[in-house]
C-alpha cells in the first residue's frame, strides 16, 4: 500500500518531517569557526576558535558567524584565513596536550593505588613504597627500558603520607561494600568478643554473617574492630 504527497512539498500525511540538520563546510574557517567536537550526527555546531563559543546548528550560515567575528572578535576582522587555519592547530595541539596529560595522570594515580594495596595486603610499613618499591621500580626500568621509563616511574606518587591516604580510602571503600551487602541482605547475625592487640589495648572485634545474594551464599566477613575505652566512676 503506498501514501500520496498532499502537496507538491512531499510531506507524507501523518509523518513527522525530519528536522533540516546545517553541514560544516571547511570554508567556515575563514570566519573563525570550527566543527565543535562533540558534535554528533544529529546534533553539528560550530564552535568559535577565539571564544570556544558553541552556536546552534540554525546559526551556521556564513552571515551568522561573520556577525559573531565583528561583533566579539572586530579586531580579527581582516586577518586572513591563514591566521585562523594556525589557531586551530594551536588549539589541536593543546586539546591533544591536555588529553594526553588526563590520561598519564590517571594511570599514575592508578599505579599509586595498585601499590598501596599490595602494601595494605602484606602489611608492611606505609615507607614501603618510597623506601623499597619505587627505588626496586626505578632499577629495574632502567635496565629494560631506559631513561624515558624511569622519569615516568619517579612520578608515581609513593610517599608515606600517600600510601596512609590511599589506604585509608580503600579501606573506607571496602567497609561501604560490605554495609551496602549487609543493608540488602536484610537478615544478618554478628558476633562480636573482646580481645587484646599487641600493645595489650582491649579491643572489640565484631565479624557479620550475611546473604550475599550476587553470589547466591551466605558471607562471613569482619566488619569492624574498635579500641574498648573504660570509664572508672568513682
Ligand atoms: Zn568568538
Amino acid at each position: 500500500m503506498s501514501q500520496k504527497n498532499d502537496d507538491k512539498t512531499g510531506i507524507v500525511p501523518g509523518k513527522k518531517r525530519k528536522p533540516f540538520i546545517r553541514h560544516y563546510n571547511h570554508e567556515y574557517i575563514k570566519y573563525g569557526f570550527i566543527l565543535w567536537p562533540n558534535s554528533t550526527e544529529e546534533d553539528i555546531r560550530p564552535m568559535c576558535i577565539i571564544c570556544h563559543e558553541v552556536l546552534v546548528n540554525d546559526a551556521m550560515k556564513p552571515a551568522n558567524m561573520l556577525r559573531h567575528l565583528k561583533a566579539k572578535h572586530s579586531e580579527l576582522e581582516k586577518k586572513p584565513r591563514e591566521y585562523f587555519e594556525r589557531r586551530k592547530q594551536e588549539l589541536g595541539l593543546q586539546t591533544k596536550t591536555f588529553k594526553q596529560n588526563f590520561i598519564h595522570n590517571k594511570s599514575l594515580l592508578k599505579c599509586s593505588y595498585l601499590v598501596a594495596l599490595r602494601i595494605a595486603k602484606t602489611r608492611k610499613s606505609f615507607t614501603t613504597g618510597e623506601n623499597l618499591i619505587k627505588p626496586v621500580l626505578i632499577d629495574v626500568c632502567l635496565e629494560m627500558f631506559g631513561l624515558s621509563a624511569v622519569d615516568k616511574i619517579k612520578s608515581i606518587p609513593l610517599s608515606n603520607d600517600t600510601i596512609r591516604r590511599r589506604i585509608e580510602k580503600l579501606s573506607e571503600n571496602v567497609e561501604y561494600q560490605l554495609i551496602q551487602k549487609i543493608k540488602e541482605s536484610t537478615l544478618f547475625a554478628i558476633q562480636i568478643d573482646e580481645s587484646c592487640d599487641i600493645s595489650k589495648k582491649a579491643i572489640l572485634i565484631c565479624y557479620v554473617r550475611y546473604i550475599d545474594f550476587t553470589l547466591e551464599e551466605i558471607k562471613e566477613e569482619f566488619l569492624c574492630c574498635i579500641e574498648l575505652v573504660f570509664i572508672y566512676n568513682k
